[in-house]
């Protein structure tokens, strides 16, 4: 007779093989044996004890040799959670951080009202722009990304999460976005990691598209172009708001003061790094 394995015994071998690659091995471990049990976490703690059929127990196995060549676990099951909503990824776009959960923390606590045009410049899976709708359902919020098959994810999503009057299109920054428009905030979580910055060579980055982390000029180049054409967007006393590098919180402050933005001030994410800058437009 074959033998058995429980979801306990199976969640310690394979947290052991993945502790060489990754630094949430068992995390890693029990999102991917949910996902092949179609349950969620609390599942694996309530029904440890259970016995895994050969069958899950292989498809399983293949998961885990897919994350020990590297693959992040977003990919692997398609699915990444943020703002306790759940987003489908693909390589196509960033999978969505914590970090960039405090970016809609602060539009949330800064902006109260109901009536708030926003719009949010590279939306990926669409996850700053539909976090928000999920908690200002009366906000006009577009979402917009140079990227066809981020475009189809992000609607995709919409869709998913019945947040639909978010209104999802192609731009390549403001290059589709009606010149008339004026928005009371812009977003945006745009690339910032320089070219030559060896984090790119390591971890989930590696799989992740290149175009959505890049920027030239040491990482600031989308940043300063977003900064020069929001002006035209920004309706007056608007905000501009975004995320970057950890060092690069007084380089994004100045480029706001370049342009003419007033107030700038940043924020920190959950892990005391320097992650938010946000600044103001006064117009005359
Ligand atoms: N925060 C991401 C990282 O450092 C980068 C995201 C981005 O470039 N917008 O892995």
């Amino acid at each position: 007779m074959e033998p058995t394995y429980t979801i306990q015994q199976t969640l310690v071998s394979a947290s052991k093989k993945l502790a060489e690659l990754s630094d949430s091995a068992l995390l890693d471990a029990k999102v991917l044996l949910a996902h092949i049990l179609g349950k969620d976490l609390t599942y694996l703690v309530t029904w440890s004890d259970k016995e895994l059929s050969n069958e899950q127990l292989s498809e399983f196995d293949s998961l885990v040799d897919k994350r020990l060549s590297g693959e992040p676990v977003a990919y692997i099951v398609g699915v990444k959670e943020f703002w306790s909503l759940p987003f489908f990824v693909a390589p196509s776009t960033l999978i969505p951080r914590p970090d960039t959960e405090t970016l809609v923390e602060l539009v949330l606590e800064h902006h109260q009202n109901a009536n708030v045009s926003l719009l949010d410049l590279g939306t990926g899976t669409g996850a700053i722009a539909l976090a928000l709708a999920s908690e200002q359902s009366s906000w006009q919020i577009e979402a917009v990304d140079f990227n066809l098959d981020a475009v189809k994810l992000a609607k995709r999503n919409a869709l998913n999460l019945e947040l639909t009057q978010v209104k999802v299109y192609q731009s390549d920054w403001f290059g589709a976005i009606d010149e008339d428009k004026s928005f009371d905030v812009i977003v945006s979580n745009p690339p910032y990691i320089d070219e030559t910055d060896n984090h790119l060579s390591q971890g989930d980055v590696r799989f992740e598209p290149k175009t959505a982390l890049v920027a030239e000029n040491e990482g600031l180049a989308d940043i300063e172009h977003i900064c020069r054409y929001a002006k035209s967007y920004l309706a007056h006393k608007g905000t501009l708001y975004f995320e970057h590098g950890f060092e690069q919180a007084h380089a994004v402050r100045s480029i706001l003061q370049k342009h003419g933005y007033s107030e700038a001030k940043t924020a920190k994410d959950l892990a005391g790094n320097d992650r938010i800058t946000w600044a103001k437009l006064f117009k005359q």
